[in-house]
């Protein structure tokens, strides 16, 4: 195996994987994507799990994605020295200021294997926890042409960013404001992931007329995938945006403001601001981003106090009262939500309990093989997993204090906090149709067949999968942001359907698991490779003699060449991968080559 790609797969994702790549375009703005990377200055637990932007490797799948990418065409580019060669460390990375004094525009030298590589986005801006944190999308990434001359370091950047005029920073796409003679209106209901994609997409397409985000909420929009890595996040550390960037850009929030109707026919909105009258909205285009509404159960019991369930930051901020040492935590539900949960509680010293329906954690979405992995680490951990268990009814008088399963079991519990997955947030739509959980129905360019003028993004959108052609539903933070950026562009007349593939992260007890792709049928039909009890694995979801999907565990490079390679159609058959001609290794190889031939 070639020497690079042992490194890769040991050290994460580097600049090597994408060398080519990176190599190619001297200004590029690539639409975000999560990556992981490895990021100086911060501690080895602090940098595990970490998803931040590696903007090389960003800049390289990008790149190939049409549909994804944002050339940003630089008419005029300006030679900056970033400092000298040898005064930038081997394998890392360093955050160098461009602009002038006073100017906060800075870009990230990047030095591997003795070559620099210059790109445009902060590592990170989320608070710095132990606890795994990610950062949202933010802007694109840019990559610079660099060369080195007599020993220093230089890019060519876009002048507006070297002369530190502040407008667009860190290669973020230009933005237009708000238009006085452009009259439309266009509502977006929600203040989350896809909702923020959306209003932002729409300013950088040119829209001049008036957005107006209406939130439940009283943050700004925020990453709320920390909650259950971090209970302790503020909404504020994490917020994607500042405050006067959504001034700068005329996006009107109305913040505690609840839509209790939606009249897609009619086009109109009426909403309440705290116990306010309500008002009305008359739009132009409309987009329900409304979220889910995590699942609650209807057992006898449900309703005493201390049974919780996690979607916003007072939610966490609730759980994390509780969560002290040796206190008895019972969690309902064994897919991504409940495991993460379990596992937040337990580094937190708590006592915990799994029950699910599932035999396995993650059994719905990994296949009882990998699942049995799973359950085998939250026994190492010192976690309880009661599989195919069902609560019969919750245990207490005012408060809860057990939780009795079918078989009579009685869990003893301080607190329950129930991740059995969520419903689509739609109870206020009218006028269009809906599937049978309330997932908003939308065609390919994500909007309804009936109402063309109402859109659909993120986990209330049920929208038709582009291979195979059924309607699907997926509760991905990556999927929110990908629907809420091409929701906009079809807002705005742009015919762009949607195709990108689902793409999930979680962390579990320190383990990175990454997901490409979507196989609910076919999770029996795994093929596994590397080390499933060691917890460093790829899996390998296959249908007839294709892949479908690939599940890794601490391999997140494979993972993100394998997505890459799914979305061009260059996955190995399965006949190759069974009879060992293709693996992991071969995969990282066949991307760069690809890469290589087309640079
Ligand atoms: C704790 C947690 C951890 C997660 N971790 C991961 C992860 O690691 N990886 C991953 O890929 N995904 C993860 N997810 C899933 C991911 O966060 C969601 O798929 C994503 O946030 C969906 O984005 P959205 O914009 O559709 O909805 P949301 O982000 O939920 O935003 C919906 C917004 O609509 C508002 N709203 C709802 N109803 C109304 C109404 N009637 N009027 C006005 N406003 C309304 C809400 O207040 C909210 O602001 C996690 C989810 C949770 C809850």
């Amino acid at each position: 195996m070639p020497q690079s790609l042992l490194r890769v797969l040991r050290g994460g994702l580097t600049p090597a994987v994408v060398r080519p790549l990176a190599r190619r375009a001297s200004a590029v703005v690539a639409e975000p994507l999560w990556k992981p990377c490895t990021v100086t200055g911060r501690s080895a637990e602090q940098q595990h799990g970490h998803w931040c932007w590696a903007a090389g490797a960003v800049a390289a799948l990008a790149l190939a994605e049409s549909q994804r990418r944002q050339s940003l065409s630089c008419s005029s580019l300006k030679r900056v020295a970033l400092g000298k060669a040898d005064e930038f460390q081997e394998s890392a990375t360093r955050e160098v200021a461009i602009g002038p004094e006073g100017d906060q525009t800075t870009v990230l030298v990047h030095r591997y294997a003795d070559k620099y590589y210059v790109t445009s986005e902060q590592a990170s801006s989320t608070k710095q926890t132990s606890h795994p944190a990610r950062d949202p999308s933010k802007d694109g990434t840019a990559t610079y042409k660099v060369e080195v001359v007599d020993g220093v370091v230089f890019a060519d950047i876009p002048s507006e960013l070297a002369d530190g005029a502040g407008k667009r920073k860190k290669g973020q796409r230009a933005m237009a404001k708000r238009d006085p003679k452009d009259s439309r209106v266009f509502a977006l209901i929600g203040g989350g992931a896809a909702s923020l994609a959306a209003a932002e997409t729409l300013r950088q397409e040119g829209f001049g007329g008036r957005i107006l985000m209406i939130t439940k909420e009283k943050h700004l929009p925020y990453d709320r995938t920390v909650f259950s890595k971090d209970f302790d996040a503020s909404p504020s550390d994490v917020g994607i945006r500042p405050a006067d960037w959504y001034q700068k850009y005329d996006i009107e929030i109305l913040h505690e403001a609840t839509v209790t109707k939606l009249d897609a026919k009619g086009q109109e909105v009426a909403y309440k601001i705290g116990t306010g009258k309500e008002q009305t909205l008359a739009y132009d285009r409309v987009l329900v981003a409304s979220g889910g509404l995590p699942r609650k159960l209807f057992c006898p019991g449900a309703t005493l106090k201390g049974i919780h369930t996690l979607r916003t930051p007072e939610d966490a901020a609730e759980i994390s009262k509780y969560a002290k040492k040796g206190q008895k935590m019972i969690v309902v539900g064994g897919s991504f939500i409940g495991m993460e949960i379990a596992s937040t509680l337990r580094q937190k010293g708590c006592d915990v309990a799994v029950i699910a329906m599932e035999t396995v954690p993650f059994e719905r979405v990994l296949g009882k093989k990998v699942g049995a992995a799973f359950a085998r680490l939250l026994r190492t951990e010192g976690v309880q997993w009661y599989g195919s268990a069902q609560v019969r009814h919750f245990r207490g008088n005012d408060v809860v204090n057990g939780v009795e399963l079918e078989d009579g079991e009685v869990l003893p519990a301080d607190l329950v906090v129930v991740g059995a997955g969520v419903l689509p947030n739609t109870r206020f739509v009218s006028g269009t149709s809906l599937d049978k959980n309330g997932g908003i129905v939308v065609g390919p360019l994500l909007n309804s067949e009936a109402c063309p003028t109402l859109f659909a993004a993120g986990d209330v959108c049920t929208y038709p999968s582009v291979r195979t052609g059924t309607n699907v539903r997926i509760e991905h933070w990556d999927v929110a942001t990908q629907q809420g950026r091409v929701a906009a562009r079809n807002m705005l007349g742009k015919y762009q359907p949607f195709t990108a593939l689902p793409l999930f992260w979680s962390c579990l007890f320190k383990k990175n698991l990454r997901f490409a792709g979507y196989a609910p049928d076919v999770l029996d039909r795994v093929i596994i490779e590397g080390d499933l009890s060691g917890m460093e694995f790829v899996s390998y979801y296959t249908e007839d003699d294709e892949v479908r999907a690939v599940a890794t565990i601490n391999k997140d490079p494979v993972s993100i060449a394998c997505a890459e390679l799914m979305r061009r159609n260059k996955m190995p058959k399965v006949s190759e991968l069974m009879l060992g001609i293709v693996n992991a290794d071969i995969l990282l190889q066949r991307l760069q080559d690809l890469e290589a031939e087309s640079a």
